[in-house]
């Protein structure tokens, strides 16, 4: 029997890990609390609206071939706005589009005319394509392991081609120049990168939270409750209320988690800066990241995220985003934002002195550093005690949704990927 003030299920946590497992046990008629710290759910996938532009909390995308968020997630009523599956590539000379000649042949002549690779690396491209493109996700994660920089190498790629595609591209989407990260991630983002799009909400990144967050009962969400201690069956917020259930969710980021559990061992995490620009005019044809491979400066890539998704700027503007490389130490390095002006003059060659400064963001905790992906899914910590979350399996929205999931699968009998099993 339940208490008169207990929940059966107390979530600690509002990202996606924790509106995912939220809307599963609403499905099945259980009974929870969703507790966040924050005024509202989302977690790391946030936006800020600020004088009529649509600002994410760090440079990020959607992509549409991810699997797990389904069936509460909905790419159509987020009204997605789409990158070109292709890139600028900045060179020390000039700059050339690269688009992705599978998905779109009409690229081909662009690429032979600018032709940024020689053969042999457009070859190994395209055999990297074919080769994951084919394989299961199961038999992916089932590779052996090791840092993306290595696994590039052993395929043959040299290091003057890495640094002209791959590592200014897959540097931004781990966060991580060095490429340490593994190489399992690197194979099963390429596969998705290469099976769909990337794209922008049209209410911003934080769009994906909030569809989540409006089919869950606004009685079982509280904001602005900080939990700072867990014993038992008892968690206790800052304020001093305390919630009781039969079973404990920890659906938090890993240095939070790791914090409020008491972990020693420290908690590493990949930081990313990100500054906002808005301009009159868009000086790329196309809606395509633009990434420095050039080797030198602090710019990691450059997008016009009102190209892809118009609504991110006000009619007749342009929303432009810097994304720096972090130092030596993986610390984000912070900059004048006018100063930064001159390196993309200098690096883009592009005429940035009347690009007006927005705003920067600065996350020091942006992906988790894990030593092994993907982890177990979820963790039993202790009695009636669970923890989910991006750290748990990998780290990106899908790794979120899929932990959720998991957990879900556990406690409900869901199918693998989350459904209500039949
Ligand atoms: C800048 C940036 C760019 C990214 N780009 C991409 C991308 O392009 N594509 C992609 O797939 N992924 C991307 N990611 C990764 C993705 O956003 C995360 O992997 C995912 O959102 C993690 O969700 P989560 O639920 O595991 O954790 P979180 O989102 O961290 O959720 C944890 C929640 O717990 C709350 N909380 C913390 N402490 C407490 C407490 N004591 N009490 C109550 N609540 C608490 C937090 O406020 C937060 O809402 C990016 C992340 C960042 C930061």
């Amino acid at each position: 029997m339940l208490k008169s003030n207990e929940v059966e299920f107390l979530i600690v946590g509002g990202g996606l890990s924790g509106l995912l497992l939220a809307l599963h046990l609403q499905a099945r008629g259980r009974s929870f609390l969703l507790l966040e710290s924050a005024s509202m759910p989302g977690g790391r996938v946030s936006s800020e609206q600020f004088r009529g532009y649509t600002l994410d909390r760090g440079f990020q995308v959607m992509l549409d071939s991810y699997d797990q968020g389904l069936p509460y997630l909905s790419l159509a009523e987020l009204g997605l706005g789409y990158f070109d599956s292709g890139a600028y590539l900045q060179g020390p000379q000039e700059r050339a589009y690269v688009g992705d000649p599978l998905k779109n042949p009409a690229s081909i002549p662009d690429i032979l005319a600018h032709y940024p690779f020689s053969m042999r690396e457009m070859w190994q491209l395209l055999w990297l394509t074919l080769s994951l493109w084919r394989r299961s996700d199961a038999s992916i994660w089932g590779d052996p392991e090791s840092s993306t920089r290595a696994y590039l190498d052993n395929r043959g790629f040299d290091k003057a081609g890495l640094d002209r595609f791959l590592q200014p591209f897959f540097g931004g989407v781990f966060l991580d120049d060095n490429l340490e990260v593994s190489s399992r991630l690197f194979c099963f983002l390429y596969k998705r990168f290469a099976l769909g799009r990337a794209g922008l909400p049209r209410d911003g990144m934080s769009a994906i939270p909030a569809q989540l967050a409006k089919q869950i009962d606004p009685g079982s969400i509280l904001c602005s409750q900080r939990v700072e201690s867990i014993h038992g069956q008892e968690a206790r917020v800052v304020g001093g209320s305390s919630f009781h259930a039969r079973e404990m969710v920890i659906a938090l980021d890993k240095p939070s988690a790791s914090q409020l559990l008491g972990w020693t061992e420290p908690s590493k995490s990949r930081e990313t800066r990100v500054y906002y620009y808005e301009t009159d005019a868009c000086p790329l044809s196309r809606p395509a990241l633009c990434l420095n491979a050039t080797g030198k400066g602090t710019i990691r890539h450059i997008s016009f995220p009102s190209s892809a998704q118009p609504s991110y700027a006000p009619v007749g503007r342009h929303l432009v985003s810097v994304t720096t490389k972090n130092q030596a130490d993986g610390k984000a390095s912070q900059l004048d934002p006018d100063c930064l002006l001159n390196e993309v003059g200098e690096i883009f060659r592009l005429d940035a002195q009347h690009w007006s400064f927005l705003r920067s963001y600065h996350v020091s905790h942006g992906l988790p550093v894990m030593p092994s992906m993907p982890g177990p899914g979820f963790l039993h910590h202790a009695d009636h005690t669970w923890l989910v979350g991006d750290y748990l399996t990998y780290p990106s929205i899908n790794g979120a949704f899929e932990s959720a999931n998991k957990l879900a699968n556990h406690l409900l009998g869901l199918s693998p990927c989350g459904v209500e099993a039949s």
